[in-house]
């Protein structure tokens, strides 16, 4: 059956739209106007975006004895992006439309013109996305996507650094110290979540293209493989761990595809690159990567700082560099791609009678910003003492909302919109019996609670 929401051209702006009345991601610097396609969480953004790190922590980290974490820093030594070849190579290659100044990656606009000067000829046949102009382009320029800044007061080329265009670098700067300090034996895996920065031509797209961004990176370290296979069921094991994340996170697998990447397109350290694709509203883009990154990286940095960042094999005594399978996802598509798979409208019936459209973000609970939220159905004082009660032995062990403004009906349909997987409502009948009413998002179906076991119900119903 054709899936009505994928087909929905108004799914991208309504997602939107959500997040920025309820509070969970809106325009950056906006009281001055904006800065290009910059985003800041709200109060429950944040919580998302905690979420989502937590559990991918917990699942990759916390639950496996084969890896560990790193928390390194954004600037590193200029060195480090010699070694790893972005100083060089780390480039877009940009056209401008000379009739109304748009500004494109050339890749993007035509795979003939990545990365090398284009022929007069390619040039004339490109036809201006923005204003229809044809052949009105300059030539392409290419320029290194990496922020520079400056380290120390005085300006000169020996103080400039970087902002790291990607997480990956710190886990083979530090591997030999890791190594030694977590006395891990191969294979095993070292695992980081932070922000990267890479000063991309055109941002948009919301969320998808941001010049700021997070990314959640294993570098999964094996022994130098004798035969195919013998990374390839690294790569394979991946590659299953990527889905079971992503249905774990709430992505909609039918959306989900896998692209093998050309030799040509792949980046150079890489001998197998599998793109994870999402279908957006905007088209089918990469929403994660994975790479084989053999042993180039190590290799490079041994060379360019003279260390020893060899494995030495504990029986054998043998020393090697390994290799590296690296499954590298990225925040904000993981948060884009689960609001657009959690974004439901479905007709519901009112206690009227009438048919009312209701909007529910099917979250899973686990990255829910509120499991929970406690709603007196009056605001009388003694409800709102009761449901104070609730409320504050609950928090011990999850997120709870509390609310007492605006009709019952208004509250749930906010609930829903923010994705708290229950309500309680406390009503005038739980004064006499004790009991409060449990209201569960997505089957609306209610049950009535006895007050002191609420929280063994949810842990149970959360739980499942
Ligand atoms: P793209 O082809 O979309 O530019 P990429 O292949 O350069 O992406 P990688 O270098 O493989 O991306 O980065 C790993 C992950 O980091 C991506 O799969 C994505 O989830 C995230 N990512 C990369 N660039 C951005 C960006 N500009 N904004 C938000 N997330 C990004």
């Amino acid at each position: 059956m054709p899936d009505k929401k994928i087909k929905d051209p108004t799914l991208m702006d309504k997602v939107i739209g959500l997040a920025r009345n309820r509070g969970f991601i809106f325009p950056g610097s906006e009281i001055y106007g904006g800065l290009q396609n910059s985003w800041d969480y709200g109060p429950l953004g944040a919580e998302l975006k905690k979420n989502i790190k937590d559990l991918w922590w917990k699942i990759f980290v916390l639950e496996r004895p084969d890896i560990v974490g790193l928390d390194a820093n954004v600037i590193m030594s200029t060195r480090v992006w010699e070694a790893s070849g972005h100083l060089e190579g780390f480039n877009d290659t940009l056209i401008e439309c000379k009739k109304c100044h748009t500004r494109f990656r050339a890749d993007e606009v035509t795979p003939e013109l990545s990365g090398k000067a284009a022929s007069d000829k390619t040039l004339s046949k490109i036809i201006c996305q923005t204003c229809g102009a044809k052949g009105q382009f300059t030539n392409p320029i290419s320029f290194n996507t990496m922020f520079k800044t400056n380290l120390g007061p005085v300006e000169s080329a020996d103080s400039t650094v970087y902002l790291r265009p990607e997480t990956a670098q710190a886990m083979f700067v530090d591997f030999a110290e890791i190594l030694r300090v977590s006395r891990r034996r191969l294979p095993f895996g070292i695992a980081q979540i932070g922000k990267a920065f890479r000063n991309e031509i055109t941002t948009g797209n919301f969320i998808f293209r941001l010049r700021e961004f997070e990314q959640m990176e294993i570098e999964y370290f094996i022994e130098p493989p004798k035969t195919r296979k013998d990374w390839e069921k690294y790569f394979d094991h991946w590659l299953g761990e990527i889905r079971r994340w992503l249905k774990i996170v709430g992505v909609d697998m039918k959306r989900v595809k896998e692209t093998e990447v050309p030799a040509n397109d792949r980046a150079h350290y890489s001998k197998k690159t599998i793109d994870i694709e999402f279908q957006y509203p905007f088209g089918q883009k990469e929403l994660y990567g994975l790479a084989y990154r053999t042993d180039y990286d190590l290799k490079a940095h041994e060379k360019n700082s003279g260390e020893n960042l060899k494995y030495r094999d504990p029986e054998t005594g043998k020393e090697f560099v390994p290799h590296v399978i690296e499954p590298s996802l990225g925040v904000e598509r993981t948060i884009l791609a689960v609001l657009l798979s959690a974004y439901t409208e479905e007709q519901v019936k009112t206690a009227k009678g009438t048919e009312e459209k209701r909007v529910v973000l099917k979250l899973p609970a686990v990255i829910a910003p509120y499991k929970t939220a406690v709603l007196p159905l009056a605001d009388k004082p003694e409800l709102v003492k009761m449901g104070e009660d609730i409320r504050n032995s609950l928090s011990l062990l999850f997120s709870v909302d509390f609310d007492v403004t605006q009709s019952i009906g208004k509250r749930y349909r906010r609930q829903d919109e923010i994705g708290t997987p229950y309500c309680i409502t406390v009503d005038f009948d739980s004064l006499g019996d004790g009991k409060v009413t449990i209201r569960d998002r997505d089957s609306m179906k209610q049950d009535r609670v006895e007050i002191g076991k609420v929280a063994e119900y949810l842990k149970e119903k959360l739980a499942q």
